[in-house]
Parts: structure tokens; sequence; C-alpha cells
């Protein structure tokens, strides 16, 4: 099977060096324990980087009305966006340099990170975004960065990873180096709960894709299948809680730590063709992520039924709690069915409006080529699989016939 030489870089890189993880804290509260490591840390001129819609509703009062009754000064960036773009990253950081900013604190989904996080590598380099775009173009240690996620799904505050969409090109753009994980992260359950049903769907389905796609990349390794496994166990279990009774803080709380296993499973063993369909999609139509993840990922699970049928049946068998069986070719449709009810009790629709058949040659082009560049995929995929599953999303049918 053909793999690029970045995917053959990644995997030898990663067999001797595994990304670290940010310290957590978690639970009802959890965001003051780290506010309170920041200040004891030395920081007192903190950016706060989130929306305008969370700012609004009052998620950041406590924390800084605590931050100044530390002695804090605090500078309040809410001009992210979903999807952030580049000109969303530039005000940012026109915000760092004007409080003279000395950490950043991102409060918010996948968004309010990732743009965060780029905040805080510019703030200290003379590079401009453009040049600090790529893998490893980090030299000098951004801001001390802390997050506190309000979502459960993109795995960003683990990840060493930030996607910030070009407008002018409709592609979303990676800035990847281990210099983007944060110091540590807060899972506040206060923070976690008021996220509607919708998004908690749509985001707890995102994280799913990521534990399956880094247990089913070429490139695993025995702790990211550890880690895939679990998130998978706890994002199936807690996911339907959670998406039923949003104020369940355990529920959420066990979403948002499977979240974090699964985002350092992939950010370590990579992702899959979900991702390469769905960023083309958020791309070209603003679609939101977790979404578009979700309604692709049956789709490529059925692609990826015989090459991955050995792992798809060990995920049965754990889900199922036979771990001591052996292999069964029934337990792989087994699996694909209980993703697709986990799917259907959470409400994720089975088709997206927004794809247009104008784009689908475009979106397959640009699909086929982040994967190859990226991805240690289980099976390569060709254009035209690529536009039958577009064409599946499109109707609405989700058991696509791979020509
Ligand atoms: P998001 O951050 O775009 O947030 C979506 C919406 O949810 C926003 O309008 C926000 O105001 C709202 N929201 C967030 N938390 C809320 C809460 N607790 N209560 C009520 N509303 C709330 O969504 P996301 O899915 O978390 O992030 C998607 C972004 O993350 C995309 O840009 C995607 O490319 C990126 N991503 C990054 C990585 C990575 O490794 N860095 C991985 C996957 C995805």
């Amino acid at each position: 099977m053909m793999s690029s030489p970045i995917t053959y870089a990644l995997r030898a890189l990663s067999t001797f060096f595994s990304p670290q993880k940010p310290l957590i804290f978690s639970g009802q509260g959890a965001v003051l324990k780290l506010a309170d490591l920041m200040v004891i840390s030395g920081q007192k001129r903190p950016l706060l980087v989130t929306d305008s819609f969370l700012l609004k509703n009052g998620m950041l009062d406590e924390l800084i009305a605590f931050l100044e009754g530390a002695g804090c000064t605090v500078t309040v960036f809410d001009g992210i966006i979903p999807n952030p773009t580049f000109a969303v990253v530039e005000a940012g950081l026109a915000a760092s340099r004007a409080g003279q900013c000395d950490a950043v604190f991102a409060v918010g989904g996948g968004s309010a990170i990732d743009a965060a996080k780029v905040i805080a590598a510019a703030s200290t380099s003379k590079k401009s975004l453009a040049q600090l775009t790529g893998i490893l173009k980090v030299k000098q240690p951004p801001l001390p960065f802390y997050v506190a996620p309000t979502t459960s799904g993109t795995g960003s505050e683990v990840t060493s990873a930030a996607v910030i969409s070009d407008t002018e090109t409709h592609k979303k753009t990676f800035f990847v180096d281990p210099k983007y994980i944060p110091i540590a992260t807060a899972f506040d359950t206060g923070l976690l709960k008021s996220l509607p049903g919708p998004m908690t769907a749509a985001t707890g389905m995102d994280a799913l894709t990521h534990a399956i796609e880094a247990y089913t990349s070429r490139n695993r390794f025995a702790d990211t299948d550890r880690d895939a496994a679990m998130a998978i166990k706890l994002i199936v279990k807690f996911l339907p809680v959670a998406y039923e009774d949003g104020a369940d803080e355990h529920a959420r709380e066990m979403v948002a730590l499977g979240s974090f296993l699964a985002g350092y499973a992939f950010s370590k063993a990579s992702l899959g063709y979900v991702h390469a369909i769905s960023h083309q999609i958020s791309a070209h139509y603003n679609t939101p992520h977790g979404l578009a993840n979700a309604i692709l990922l049956p789709r490529v699970l059925r692609f990826n039924k015989t090459a991955s049928a050995q792992r798809y049946a060990k995920l049965e068998r754990m889900l199922s709690g036979t771990e001591g069986d052996a292999f069964a070719p029934e337990q792989v449709d087994q699996f694909i069915a209980r993703v697709d009810a986990l799917a259907e009790r959470v409400g994720i629709p089975v088709n997206l409006k927004d794809v247009q058949p104008a784009d689908f040659d475009a979106i397959a082009k640009e699909a086929l080529a982040e994967a190859r560049s990226s991805y240690a995929v289980p099976r390569v995929m060709r254009k035209a699989d690529v536009v039958a599953i577009l064409k599946s999303v499109e109707s609405g049918d989700r058991s696509v016939r791979f020509v």
C-alpha cells in the first residue's frame, strides 16, 4: 500500500517520540483551578480568547472576576467564529500585542482553542501567519497557553495542531507543532452543560471519529490503541446520556475525557478519509466540523469494512463485553450497526443539504490530496469512491455502492 514520505516520517518520529499530554483539571469549577495554576506560575496579563456568544452569556464572568481578584490585567478577545479565519487570528494577535499579554487562555470550542494556539505562537514570533503554516514552524516558545474546552469533540486541547480557514482558497490550513500543546486544560462541567443537544451530538461524534480513525490507522501504536479504545467506550456509553440530559455532569465529564483521549490518539496515529473529506466540505460550505464528520463516518466505515474487519470486530467485542470471544465475521457488521444506531439516537441527520454536485470533483481531488499527504489509511480511495460518498451524503442513502 502506498504511503507518502510525510506518513513515513510521522511513523518514524512517533516511534521515538510521544506527544506530551497537558495537565488536567476536571469537574465543576475546574476552570478556576486552571486560572489559579496560571497565576501561581507568574502570568498576570492573560489574553482570554473566546466568542461573543459565550462572553455575552456570562460564561466567563466567574473566571474574569477570579483573575482580576488575583491582580491580573485581563484582555478579552471575543472575535472567534466557527471555522476561524486568518483575519480572526490577526485580530486576536493585535489584541495580544495591544494588551502586552504574557499568557493566552482559551475558553470555547475547537475554533477558539485553535485560533488561540496560533495567537500564542505568533505573539512571540517575528514570522507572519503564512510563515507559521505547516509542520514544525514554531521556533520560539509560544506564550504560556491554557485551555478550557466548552465543547467535547475536537480534542484540540491535547493535539499539536490548529486548523485555520483560508477564505480565498476555500481550504483549511494546518499548523502542526508540539509547541501548540497547551500546558494544562480544564474540563469544567459548569461550562460544558450549556452545550445544546445538536452540538453535543455533532461534537461527540467528531470525537468518536477521531478515536475510530486512530484505531484503524496503519500508524497506530499500543498507547494510541489503548486511548482510542477507552475513548470509544466512554463516548458510546455517555454521549446519549449527555445528549438527552445536558445537565448530567457525570456524563458531560466522561464525554470530555473521551474526547481528550481520542485527541491524543489521533494526534499520534493520524486520521483518515472522514476528516480528509469533511475538511473540504467545511471549507466549501462552512459546515460545522463535527456535523460533517458525523454524517461521513458511517459511509467511510463501510468503505473500510474489509480492510478494518479485525479492528471493527475487536471493538465490537469490547463494547458488547465479549472480549474473550474469537473473531466472527458478523461482529464487523454489528460494530457498523452500533455506530449507525448511536448516530440515530443522538439525532444526526443522514444527509447534508449544503453539498453541491458541481463541487464534487474539486472536493474529491482535495480530499485525496489531504489523505495522501497526511494520513495512514487502512484502504486507499479513488476519486470515484469519494464522489460516491458525496452522492450518498447528498441523497441521504448511507449504503454507498463503491464501484
Ligand atoms: P466551535 O468551536 O466552532 O463552536 C461551535 C459553536 O458552539 C459556537 O457558536 C460556540 O459559541 C458554541 N458553543 C461552544 N461551546 C458552547 C457551550 N458550552 N454552550 C453553548 N454554546 C457553545 O465547535 P467545535 O466543533 O468545538 O470546533 C470546530 C473547530 O475545531 C473547526 O474549526 C475544526 O477544524 C477544529 N478542529 C481542530 C482540531 C485540532 O486538533 N486542532 C481537531 C478537530 C477539529
